[in-house]
């Protein structure tokens, strides 16, 4: 159908397809550079059919499509356009930087370089691979990109050859749904995870299905008769301009939460949600005492994430009510910016920014405020437990507050996001096993922890390294990138000098106990 529609279209209209999309519209030169991406890489992929069977451009057309939705701008939709040019045409760098200069040349590179890195299914590495994508990304927009040409590679997954449907699948739940959660981007979240869900867990997919289904059907029988005693109730105590809607939870968190809750589909009280969309906070907590004072609220259920945002930066007032006929229903209130920031997390910060000289600059500050280092180096960043609710909201780290005031003495706004990368992406370096695994090392790590990273067995007899296929010494210190080969020898022992070369503490711990061990032998 999408082939159909493009073939008959000229390129004005195919353009006006996308940019229609966006929610506010296109200055001149942004429809421009659009409509010249778009035949550039029209002609570039004129050859190139998709599993489908369908011209490649309705891959790129639909990546931009989904891009404009997301609110990106005229230079983030033409890259996604052009995104797959470097990687499977002829078209040479150096033309790509002719036509469209560096910027867009950076974030296609920067989405080619991503597409080499591959989930293998060992879940150990899994957390690290999620950071490396974000590390390698350093243009967020590029990861947007990305999270943009997975979605409709997965709208398409039932076209591609089987073997492969699982792979593109587990990839999906397992990396680029939580990077999704994780910039707070949750309709993409549930849209990945809900897509990928039956290819991985086919059965599953299927009960769950089931289950909400009979549950769906009880629910929405008193829901109108409730939505309409809130409207009669919110208008009584004057407030205004409310916007009320009934959003069903994704398949594949609602199957999580089941997981849970013991398999107690009665448990999982959050399945349906009124979401009610105010103007102000103040509205927020009226609307919140209003409800309260309709229904009684289910004790433990009140989450007030305004005061104490989650780590991702989502906020809203969460309660769980009982109706009086029988059904329980979660309520969300909110504003309209939360609301936003809630299904776009950090693309809804970049609507209307791009294009508009030197504010980049503290697009990026933002985002990095949103995105918070500790969201993603803490240890226990990859599970959603309830203690991140119950903190108070994540501070902003010390080194951008510091960075951010800086910012008034830079008169560079290149100069100045060069430091604050370079500052985000020094701490930790990624680095490879033969096998294509990641590892995430402090920066000045070494072999050795690299080795005790992988296993005490293997650091306590490693009798050399091996770096990028080349023999170096231990205290060598690893990069971004590096593939490491620990060889070992069942004789080989740790020395006391091995410690200076270490940087992590689980290897200084070892080689510590090991050393004692020896002594104690002799
Ligand atoms: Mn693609």
């Amino acid at each position: 159908m999408a082939e159909e529609n493009i073939k008959e279209q000229s390129l004005s209209e195919k353009v006006k397809d996308i940019t229609s999309l966006h929610t506010s519209p296109f200055p001149k030169e942004g429809i421009a550079l659009i409509t010249k991406a778009y035949a550039f890489a029209e002609n570039a992929h004129k050859d190139h059919k998709r599993y489908s069977g369908e011209p490649y451009i309705v891959h790129l057309h639909e990546t931009a499509k989904n891009l404009a939705r997301l609110g990106m701008g005229a230079r983030t939709i033409s890259a996604g356009l052009l995104h797959d040019v470097i990687e499977d045409t002829a078209v040479s760098e150096a033309e790509i930087r002719n036509e469209f200069g560096d910027e867009i040349l950076g974030l296609i590179e920067g989405v080619t370089k991503l597409g080499t890195l591959k989930y293998r299914g060992l879940k150990r590495h899994t957390e690290s691979l999620r950071k490396l994508f974000v590390a390698m990304s350093k243009d967020l927009r590029v990861l947007i990109i990305k999270l943009a040409d997975r979605l409709h590679n997965m709208q398409t997954l039932v076209h591609v050859p089987q073997h492969k449907q699982r792979r593109i699948a587990e990839e999906t739940l397992e990396i680029f749904a939580p990077i999704a959660y994780r910039l707070g981007m949750r309709a993409l979240n549930r849209e990945l995870e809900d897509l990928a869900f039956p290819y991985v867990y086919p059965k599953e997919h299927a009960d769950i299905k089931k289950l909400l289904k009979q549950k769906s059907k009880e629910t929405e029988v008193h829901l109108e008769k409730n939505l309409r005693s809130l409207r009669k109730a919110l208008a009584k105590e004057g407030v205004r301009n409310t916007h009320i809607s009934y959003r069903v939870k994704g398949l594949y968190s609602t199957y999580k939460k089941w997981l849970r809750k013991n398999k107690d589909i009665d448990q999982v009280f959050d399945i349906s949600a009124i979401r009610i969309v105010v103007p102000t906070v103040h509205d927020c907590y009226h609307v919140l005492g209003i409800i309260h004072g309709l229904w009684r609220p289910m004790p433990g259920r009140i989450k007030d994430y305004i005061a104490f945002p989650k780590p991702n930066g989502y906020k809203s007032l969460h309660t769980t009510i009982f109706t009086g006929d029988g059904s329980i229903i979660e309520v969300q209130i909110r504003t309209e910016e939360m609301d936003r920031d809630a299904e776009y997390g950090i693309a809804s910060h970049f609507i209307y920014k791009e294009g508009e000289s030197g504010n980049e600059t503290s697009n990026f500050v933002r985002l990095m405020q949103l995105l918070s280092y500790r969201t993603w180096f803490s240890k226990d960043s990859g599970t959603s437990k309830a203690t991140s609710a119950q903190q108070p909201g994540v501070a902003t780290p010390l080194w951008v507050q510091q960075l951010a005031e800086a910012q008034a003495d830079i008169t560079e706004p290149q100069e100045f996001l060069d430091n604050l990368r370079a500052d985000f992406f020094q701490h930790r370096v990624f680095v490879f096993t033969p096998a294509g695994d990641v590892v995430d090392l402090p920066v000045d790590s070494s072999s050795i922890d690299f080795a005790y990273a992988i296993h005490s067995d293997i650091g306590n007899h490693i009798s050399g390294a091996k770096v990028n296929g080349k023999l170096v010494s231990l205290d060598t210190k690893l990069h971004n990138g590096d593939v490491v080969e620990i060889q070992t020898k069942q004789s080989s022992k740790p020395s006391s000098k091995w410690i200076d070369f270490c940087k992590t503490g689980v290897a200084k711990r070892k080689i510590q106990s090991a050393l004692q061990m020896q002594e104690q032998k002799e």
